[in-house]
């Protein structure tokens, strides 16, 4: 089968979800092969590659890589199609990875597609559009198909493979040495897991009415071990910074439980949450939409249930 490249989203040397789940999307079509650009690769980066269905690891470790922003990342990969001509490259439909999908298919004068949710046979991309309403199906029809996919749009699941590591050299251009990263700041992270990586989200809305009500939402999502999301109302609002909004135009979460309260439900909120597993909704208005995808419903005051769910929470630990 055609080898499918799959760019390595790694920080602090450690493999993202992301990538798992492209490996696992990538076995379904071809035989995957990771590209790990820039530095941090390590036998425990290799070995989880490897678990996951990376036949082979092309490793493109120069410091040089890490030293400038996105663009040596799309030559290494422009290099590897050049030289392996892969069925298809999928990359992470991150900031970075977008950035880097589009210079890649300048460079391979190849067509790409943005933020696909699924990617099947003759890799057709399927993309949700209009908040989720309006389902796109599309195919790259010049050069190699170059898909960046969504996170959380396929479930990783682990299957050994070879993991053969392969050595890569590129000598970077001028032009990728534009732009140099001159310091990094490491972000401050709290207890909670990252958003869109976690298991199970709890996440409030304009019901919750203030930044400090918000305290209620933070104690429930501790004690289940969640990761905090908020609508788009409550980020606006400064309730809660921007980077836990949950929606179209924040963050896309599918995890395996999602718990809303005080969240309305418009569609906008929903592109980012409704392919979650099991969706449990708070709301004290019974009409309120997000009822509509609800697997659990409990019409009520916010201000009673969660606390009291935090309590039984707490009990049973
Ligand atoms: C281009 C565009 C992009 C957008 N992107 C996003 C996005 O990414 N994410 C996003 O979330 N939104 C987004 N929006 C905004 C979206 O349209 C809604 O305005 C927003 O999601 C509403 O947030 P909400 O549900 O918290 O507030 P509301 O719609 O005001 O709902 C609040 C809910 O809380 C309930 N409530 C109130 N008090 C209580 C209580 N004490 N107990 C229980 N329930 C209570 C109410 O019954 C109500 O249902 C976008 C809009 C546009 C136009």
């Amino acid at each position: 089968m055609s080898e499918i490249l799959v760019l390595v989203e790694h920080v602090d040397g450690d493999v993202k979800k992301v990538t798992l789940e492209l490996l696992t999307l990538a076995r379904s079509l071809g035989t995957p092969a990771a590209v790990w650009a820039g530095p941090g690769y390590s036998d425990a980066a290799k070995a989880r590659l490897a678990e996951y269905g990376a036949e082979k690891i092309y490793v493109a470790t120069a410091d040089e890589i890490g030293d400038y922003v996105v663009a040596p990342k799309a030559e290494v990969l422009a290099h590897l199609v050049a030289e392996r001509s892969p069925a298809a490259v999928f990359v992470a439909a991150t900031g970075e990875g977008k950035e880097i999908a589009g210079r890649l298919a300048v460079k391979t004068d190849s067509g790409v597609i943005s933020d696909a949710v699924g990617v099947g046979e003759g890799f057709v991309a399927e993309q949700s559009i209009f908040g989720g309403g309006v389902n796109v199906h599309s195919r790259v029809t010049k050069g190699t198909p170059i898909i960046t996919v969504r996170p959380n749009s396929t479930a990783p699941v682990a299957a050994a493979a070879a993991g053969a590591e392969e050595k890569v050299e590129v000598a970077l251009s001028d032009a990728a040495r534009a732009a140099r990263i001159v310091e990094r700041v490491v972000q401050e992270k709290g207890a909670r897991p990252e958003l869109t990586e976690a298991a199970i989200v709890v996440s409030g809305g304009r019901g919750v009415g203030s930044g400090e009500n918000f305290s209620i939402i933070e104690k429930l999502a501790d004690a289940l071990g969640a990761a905090v999301g908020a609508s788009r109302a409550a980020t606006d609002a400064g309730w809660y910074p921007h980077q836990f909004q949950v929606g179209q135009t924040g963050k896309t979460v599918s995890p395996q439980l999602y718990i809303a309260a005080g969240i309305s439900g418009a569609i906008q909120h929903r592109a980012g949450m409704q392919t979650s597993k099991t969706i449990v909704v708070i709301n004290k208005d019974a009409e309120a939409p997000l009822f509509e995808i609800a697997d659990f419903g409990v019409v009520g005051d916010l201000f009673q249930v969660v606390p009291q769910l935090t309590e039984e929470v707490e009990k049973r630990k």
